[in-house]
């Protein structure tokens, strides 16, 4: 749809790529087209460019050059840090991770339990939080890979991962965290953490979709997911992604760069939407508001109302944000996260995440501000469940498609 105005507020979705990114890759398609594996001077010197996006990325998460495996997204360095883990460790046939992780890991560790793995998934408390006092008790000396999230993509609560990785590291485990949501929005510093391996995207920081990295520190045992060629020593076959690897060092060093004042601009939009919300809306709630989270996202449910009927009527104003329930094969089931902070029933269906970026504006929070009551206010009105009736199954699905 193209609106004449877009408020774009699902940037932990996918972000627009910053204009300065945008302008270094354009001459990898066009004058610097070498493949960076070529002996003669025209691949060497794209070669350079690589090395150079190598050590701007490596400083935006305190690693070396070295440590850093460019791949085609961050599912591709979820599933690389697994599948490795477990190739160097055959004998080893237990995963740790948490109830709230991403698909890209939580559908790996399903099918893995297919595939005669025992998985475990560490439960979260009301807020979001994590109890690390369950990540002690869950790892085993039978424990190949602990993967846990930095930031959670649906609520931004942050997850101790540093202190985890200690305490899986004393027990003999490999630790992965999936950093798709923290790379670029909070500082991270690897070189003193026992983080094995990290996975980031550049979609989410202002570079293009389809460009990944995994971070494996320097001794940890690493086995390859794609092989082929001896790109990244040996460690992801395929030729580079050129263009978008210089893209993706550019806006690893404008996150390095802003990261501050970025973070005290978005934190401000957010709040300014948040307690805007609160205090014009009744039985509105902020689903992790009590925990430590990413400066830049809300998730925010309106009770008795579902959510995406809120985002379709959102989006006809041109509004762009989401909701993590999905009306699947007829049932209404709420997003796996709410799920596992056991969000009341009445709330669960109706949340609705607001992602923040540098590009939005304290005039496009106020136009939220003024469209969103009315909306929920209609939606209550029609609402079969504002009258206490159930707020369950087909029947919630139903009744807002039609
Ligand atoms: N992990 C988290 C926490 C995410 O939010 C996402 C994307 O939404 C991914 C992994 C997947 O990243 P990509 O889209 O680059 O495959």
């Amino acid at each position: 749809m193209e609106n004449e105005r877009v408020v774009y507020l699902d940037n932990n979705a996918t972000t627009r790529v910053a204009p300065e990114v945008a302008e270094v890759m354009g001459p990898f398609y066009t004058e610097l087209y070498g493949n960076p594996s070529s002996m003669h001077f025209f691949g060497g010197g794209v070669q350079k460019h690589l090395d150079e996006a190598r050590r701007k990325v490596g400083e935006l998460i305190g690693a070396a050059p070295e440590e850093i495996i460019f791949t085609s997204c961050g599912t591709e360095s979820d599933s690389t840090a697994i599948w490795s883990a477990l190739r160097a460790y055959p004998d080893k046939k237990h995963i740790v991770t948490t109830r709230v992780e991403h698909p890209g890991v939580l559908n790996v560790c399903k099918f893995l339990e297919t595939q005669g793995y025992r998985i475990t998934y560490l439960p979260v408390d009301p807020e979001g939080r994590l109890n690390l006092e369950d990540l002690k008790l869950a790892v085993t000396p039978e424990t190949a890979l602990v993967s846990i999230m930095w930031a959670n993509n649906e609520t931004g609560v942050i997850f101790p991962v540093e202190e985890a990785a200690r305490i899986v590291h004393a027990k003999g485990a490999l630790f992965h965290t999936d950093a798709v949501q923290a790379a670029g929005k909070i500082p991270i510093n690897l070189r003193d953490a026992k983080i094995d391996m990290l996975s980031l995207s550049g979609h989410k920081l202002h570079a293009p979709k389809g460009i990944g990295v995994l971070y494996v520190k320097k001794g940890a045992r690493f086995s390859p997911f794609l092989m082929g060629g001896h790109q990244e020593r040996g460690r992801r076959a395929g030729t580079e992604n050129v263009p978008y690897i210089v893209g993706l060092g550019k806006a690893a060093e404008l996150a390095l760069k802003n990261m501050e004042r970025e973070n005290a601009q978005v934190k401000a939009l957010r709040d300014r939407l948040q307690e805007g919300l609160l205090k014009t809306i009744p039985n509105v709630r902020v689903n992790g508001g009590g925990a430590e989270r990413l400066p830049n996202t809300a998730n925010i449910s309106f009770e008795y109302v579902e959510g995406e009927s809120i985002l379709i009527m959102l989006s006809e104003k041109g509004i762009c944000a989401s909701s993590g329930s999905a009306c699947t094969s007829g049932s209404l089931e709420p997003s796996h996260v709410m799920a596992a902070m056991a969000v009341p029933q009445t709330y669960a269906h109706g949340s609705i995440r607001f992602s923040f970026s540098v590009y939005n504006t304290e005039a496009e929070v106020d136009f939220v501000l003024k469209e969103m009551p009315p909306i929920i206010e209609r939606l209550r009105a029609i609402s079969p469940f504002a009258d206490g009736k159930p707020l369950f199954g087909m029947d919630a699905c139903e009744t807002h498609k039609h």
